[in-house]
């Protein structure tokens, strides 16, 4: 992929810096200068000609400065900040004793901050969560109506199951997609009207449990499939197996007086490839109905009901207008008007439903309670003793190669911050920031949002009619910086939790007082114009995110810190969050944003012409990025899937190199960094770039294989590419760090560009 010239010693930027000092630059001594100097400096490795291969000019040291914990399978900026946050919740830092997780609350702070606090404690009493065993566990399988043990023969006597009330009840208690996916969504021509949306289960209940490691794996699984790599699906396949043995064995025998039948091991054994042979048919329907290829159709619940039921031979599983109903049952301001079609459906996948029902009528209902039941148990076992916490960790170590897990610290606050993540963000939140440091990052943005704008104005692929368009969507993106100003008020904040109830001993069940708070204002929004003026995400998250529909970008917190903000210079800055910045703006009018209009609306508001020519530019970044390969892995990216995020890269990075400018011509020149003295505030702007970040990957980081692997699959390209291709494509890059024409940096193709 690269080679690495170790001999060749960077010239240039020594020349800059002998001009440099001769003109009596100042050398910036602050913290935040020295602090940012330090970790250029130990993240560099000076042996690499910056033009050959500037990731590992960058970042080459990082690895052996930044050793990836034990207990985690990919490290890299995001991860250790997001560490760092957390650590900053729970209040291990001695100046942080006042406000945190582990400490007892003040009268004064708001009751939603003393209920995140007693969560956490509830899930930290792992004394308590042994001493009740699998009994909350049990009690929500009874509160559902589901067996606590179904019966594990194959064919018992065929009592008819009815799976619509399991579907909506783990839907509505666990926030869980099971067989479909149900979800509210604005529709995408008019995005102020809600639709009840239909498809294949996408949504994953918020409870904790390396969830995100699941949904990996699972991903996986189903490539293996299709892709029919049998010894690798069969490695996860063995896994699973073994755990689930384990865990129903496990469930069965706890405090079970009944004498089990001295074959029970082996029914034990049949039972989980009976749940994993209709996992892998599931699987098997997924993939051949494609959500992403499928067109949504609108549906009546009778068009629905006959859609689904054609050619089934009487044996119906599903009821629709009864799936629906119970959906809604006791949810205030919403009656739905289901018959005639007045609320219709948007199914997204009409032929993954028509394949799901005849899966479901050939499937024995033995065999579908008990894959129903699973699809509950394996959501709560982990939230109960510790014999089922270590059953789930030794599968995920088994599937990842051998990793411990977090601690449990960790966890929980994890946990508590996923669903309380506003009220563990008031410990965060300061008056300060507001008057501070968001002004000047919203200055930043504004500057950004000047240089996109400069660079549609010079575009000469577009016409007048699509450039005037295009500048009044980004005069128009809103953009959400730092936390929400009410939750510096106390009402506002306890307002948002109202209904809540926690007890320290009561784990499983807080949780679920909350997720049915996701549920209901998610049920609700069907009645509710979407206006989408709302937060991406939790302020505490090290991300940054675009919203199409909101027309909208959110800057957390949780980013606003070392490396990425509060550098030093400004050279640094922009360089980091700055690029974060401008690559969420691209978003907006990347592959998949210029769809949508500046009220979030997707139509065809683009000329035919400019849409062609937008078009034929893609095509040079999807061919420039399906060239690159990862050697480590023998695997190329994929162009196509990394397209939107890779438009973001590119243009994110001219429009902050621009919006730097602008500032420099503003204020005059930066001083030089100490022990960096040799580089120009513009190649300190590319270093901080390439030392920073973006999204769920960063530039600089540790690959361990099967992060390397799962990082194929995700729509970034791998960090090390995302500094190549975006560099190698920046005249600029080339010219402030004089790469010759023909170098890795500044390849003899034509450089692709968008914006
Ligand atoms: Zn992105």
């Amino acid at each position: 992929m690269l080679k690495r010239s170790g001999l060749r010693h960077y010239v240039t930027s020594r020349k800059v810096a002998d001009s440099r000092h001769e003109a009596g630059v100042r050398t910036c001594d602050s913290v935040d200068c020295i602090r940012s100097a330090a970790n250029i400096l130990q993240s560099m490795d000076k042996a690499v000609d910056p033009c050959e291969d500037f990731y590992t000019f960058t970042c080459g040291n990082w690895a052996e400065e930044h050793p990836t914990p034990d207990t985690a399978i990919e490290h890299n900026w995001f991860a250790e900040r997001t560490q760092h946050v957390m650590r900053r919740i729970r209040g291990k830092h001695q100046h942080f004793v006042t406000d945190n997780l582990q400490k007892n609350g003040s009268e004064n702070e708001p009751l939603p901050v003393t209920q995140a606090r007693i969560m956490y404690m509830s899930c930290m009493n792992t004394d308590e969560l042994d001493s009740q065993g699998l009994e909350p566990m049990f009690q929500f399988l009874r509160d559902i109506g589901m067996q606590v043990r179904p019966s594990l023969q194959k064919e018992a006597t065929q009592e008819p199951f009815n799976l619509v009330p399991i579907a909506v009840k783990t839907k509505r208690l666990l926030y869980q997609d099971i067989l479909v996916g149900f979800s509210i969504y604005p529709q995408n021509s008019n995005r102020t009207i809600q639709r009840l949306t239909l498809g294949t289960p996408d949504v994953r209940s918020p409870l904790p449990g390396y969830k995100d490691i699941d949904k990996q794996i699972e991903k996986r699984r189903k490539k293996a499939k299709m892709k029919e790599e049998k010894e690798e699906e069969d490695a996860y396949s063995a896994a699973f197996l073994e755990y689930l043995a384990q865990a129903i064995s496990y469930i069965y025998r706890w405090n079970n007086s009944a004498s089990l039948d001295k074959d029970f091991d082996l029914t034990v054994k049949m039972a989980a490839l009976r749940i994993l042979e209709m996992d892998q048919r599931l699987t098997g329907v997924m993939n051949e109905n494609d959500e992403d290829e499928e067109e949504a159709v609108e549906m009546s619940v009778e068009e629905l009901q006959e859609w689904t039921n054609n050619d089934l031979n009487g044996t119906l599983k599903l009821n629709w207008t009864e799936y629906f109903t119970l959906m809604f049952e006791g949810i205030e301001n919403v009656t739905l008007h289901l018959e005639g079609g007045e609320d219709k459906i948007v199914v997204t996948n009409a032929d993954y439903l028509k394949s799901l029902m005849k899966l479901l009528s050939e499937t024995s209902s033995k065999t579908l309670e008990l894959t129903m039941w699973w699809e509950v148990v394996h959501i709560l076992a982990p939230q109960t003793n510790r014999d089922m916490r270590e059953m789930k960790e030794r599968y995920i170590e088994r599937v990842m190669g051998g990793r411990a897990p977090e601690t449990r610290s960790t966890f929980c606050t994890n946990a508590v911050n996923y669903l309380m993540g506003m009220a563990v963000s008031y410990f965060i939140a300061d008056a300060n920031f507001l008057n501070a440091t968001k002004s000047k990052v919203v200055d930043m943005l504004v500057d950004i949002q000047w240089a996109f704008s400069s660079l549609v104005r010079s575009a000469d692929w577009m016409d007048e009619e699509t450039k005037i368009a295009t500048l009044e969507k980004a005069a128009a993106v809103k953009h959400f910086v730092g936390f929400p100003e009410w939750l510096l008020d106390r009402d506002q904040l306890e307002a948002y939790y109202e209904g809540v109830h926690v007890n320290e001993t009561a784990y499983l069940y807080n949780m679920l007082g909350i997720v049915g708070l996701f549920t209901t204002t998610m049920l609700q929004s069907l009645r509710k114009p979407n206006d989408e003026d709302s937060w991406a995400t939790e302020p505490t998250d090290v991300n940054a995110f675009h919203t199409f529909q909101a027309n909208a970008i959110t800057v957390p917190s949780g980013i606003l810190q070392f490396p990425f903000y509060g550098l030093g210079l400004e050279a640094l800055n922009y360089g980091a969050i700055g690029t974060i910045l401008g690559h969420e703006l691209t978003h907006g009018f990347d592959n998949s944003g210029r769809q949508y209009d500046k009220d979030g609306n997707m139509r065809q508001w683009w000329t035919n012409s400019t849409v062609e020519e937008y078009v034929n530019r893609s095509a040079c970044f999807i061919e420039q990025y399906s060239s690159y390969r990862v050697d480590e892995i023998n695997s190329w990216v994929n162009g196509r899937l990394t397209l939107g995020e890779n438009i973001a890269d590119n243009g994110g990075l001219r429009e902050s190199l621009r919006a730097y400018r602008r500032f420099r011509e503003r204020n005059g020149p930066e001083p030089t960094l100490p022990g960096l003295e040799a580089f120009s505030d513009e190649q300190l702007f590319f270093l901080s770039f390439a030392n920073s970040i973006h999204s769920v990957m960063v530039w600089c980081e540790n690959w361990s294989k099967e992060s390397l692997q799962w990082g194929m699959d995700d729509e970034h390209s791998p960090n090390r590419i995302r500094v190549l291709g975006v560099l190698s494509n920046s005249p600029e890059f080339s010219k402030v760090w004089k790469c010759p024409k023909g170098s890795v940096m500044n390849p003899e193709r034509d450089k692709c560009r968008i914006w």
